[in-house]
């Protein structure tokens, strides 16, 4: 694609802004994912234009990345944080900035690839107005989130409604895993079009690292056995059970042990004070002191902690893909994961790490005390682990995917246009007003491969 001539593609990304440093509480694995596809999709010759809402009133209403790359900060209700279970009020008023942004520019988006249902709510909408070809990444499956957590807050209804319209209706929902893939077609319809593109890392960010100086850089004994959390403090991320398994653990009895927990409290938590949870479990498990709580890192300091540890655990009750785990094995550091979602995937059992039953303390504190005792298979581990994130997982890589995921819809939507063109019956004339026209003519295409 020549520089002049790029296609504009939209990305709309609600309540994960892209352009929202990962420091800041409320900063996940979406909005690490769809910064990062954002810039490299421009890379490869898109003009991405990435839209959230507006939170703060303080911040800039579009921030550019790159020369073809930039967040849009769209204002729908109250210029505020507002929890995502009380966001799709406000979601009609989200797509009508957007179209009113669209008109302004006087650009008309062919695709646009939604991340979230509240987003994909939005671009169903937009499916029946325009000729859009629409992606959608789910980042979290309602269906398989409630299971998990064993409760459904009054939305869950709504949401698992339009997510299953989304899987039946998008030209293509992105499963950022073959497990995600599966949960999709079992639990939610057998209709519509899957393609697995996982998430992917930035792997000139994320890499090897000497555990010597990544300790002294740090501030950490170089004798110590150190275990690394790294995450939101979410119930569904299961640090309770990582917390019990380090109380359980053979190396914890033999001192010398440090949990470092990097990530921290979450002000607008739905739900109970995670981060006072968490610390007064510690306290009653009697790990306070061999606890450092980090708080929120950034990516520049993170790749040290990583590569400080000798295993990064992951004990998530439900993950969708879990972009923890291949940041840490980018650094080369074996993880501990739940074996759930995502991390089925990504995680190679004997290869790049262990993988555990969710809430299986024991089975947790076995798989810490196995690493952090053998040290021969834990640097075979090591290599193995950074080698398969970067042939496996690099941005560069995920956006290729996606980039000809969305070539393959667009060329198509042409070919279906141009068709639908040729088999107009003969006695109709192309400017005939009595030839009715349905706006969503060509958004339905053929199986991707
Ligand atoms: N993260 C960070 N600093 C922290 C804690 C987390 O930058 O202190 C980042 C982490 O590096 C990762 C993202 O937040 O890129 C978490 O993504 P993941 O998919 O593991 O979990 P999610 O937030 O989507 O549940």
């Amino acid at each position: 694609m020549s520089q002049l001539n790029r296609q504009p593609i939209a990305i709309i990304s609600d309540h994960a802004d892209p352009a929202a440093e990962v420091v800041k509480q409320d900063v996940g694995g979406q909005n690490v994912y769809v910064r990062n596809i954002g810039e490299a999709l421009a890379k490869l010759g898109w003009q991405v234009d990435m839209f959230t809402r507006k939170v703060n009133p303080n911040d800039a209403k579009i921030v550019q990345h790159s020369p073809h790359c930039r967040t849009i900060r769209l204002s729908a209700g109250p210029e505020e944080f507002i929890p995502k279970n009380e966001l799709f009020a406000y979601m009609p008023e989200f797509l009508e900035a957007f179209l009113k942004f669209q008109n302004k520019e006087g650009t008309n988006y062919p695709l646009v690839h939604t991340n979230y249902w509240l987003s994909g709510w939005v671009g169903l909408q937009l499916q029946e107005l325009r000729n859009i070809q629409l992606v959608h990444t789910h980042h979290s499956l309602g269906i398989v989130k409630y299971q998990a957590a064993g409760y459904q807050p009054p939305i869950a209804k709504t949401r698992l409604g339009i997510e299953k319209q989304i899987l039946e209706q998008a030209n293509c929902v992105v499963a950022t895993s073959p497990q995600e893939q599966e949960a999709l077609r079992k639990l939610v319809s057998e209709a519509g079009e899957i393609k697995v593109i996982s998430g992917g890392t930035d792997i000139s960010n994320f890499r090897l690292l000497s555990k010597t100086e990544a300790r002294l850089k740090l501030g950490f004994d170089q004798t110590e056995h150190i275990v690394l959390y790294v995450g939101r403090f979410d119930p569904r991320k299961g640090v309770e059970t990582l917390l019990q398994a380090c109380a359980n653990c053979q190396a914890k009895s033999l001192g010398n042990f440090r949990l470092v927990i990097a990530g921290g409290e979450d002000p607008h938590s739905e739900g109970d004070r995670e981060d006072e949870r968490i610390k007064l479990l510690a306290q009653k498990l009697e790990l306070t002191e061999n606890i450092l709580f980090t708080g929120r890192l950034n990516h520049d300091i993170l790749p040290f902690y990583y590569a400080a540890a000798d295993v990064c655990v992951v004990p998530s009750y439900y993950e969708p893909f879990g972009l923890v785990a291949i940041e840490a094995m980018a650094c080369g550091t074996p993880v501990v994961a739940s074996n759930v979602g995502g991390l089925k995937f990504t995680v190679i059992p004997e290869e790049t790490g262990l993988l555990v039953p969710p809430h299986d303390v024991a089975g947790f504190a076995a798989a810490i005390d196995r690493i952090l005792t053998d040290d021969v298979w834990a640097k075979k581990i090591r290599k193995q682990a950074s080698l398969r994130v970067r042939h496996n997982f690099s941005w560069a890589y995920v956006a290729g995917q996606l980039s000809d995921l969305y070539r393959c819809l667009l060329a198509r939507s042409i070919m279906n246009e141009q068709l639908w063109h040729l088999h107009l019956p003969t006695h109709w004339s192309t400017n005939a007003s009595n030839v009715e026209v349905s706006p969503v003519r060509s958004t339905k295409l053929g199986k991707v491969s």
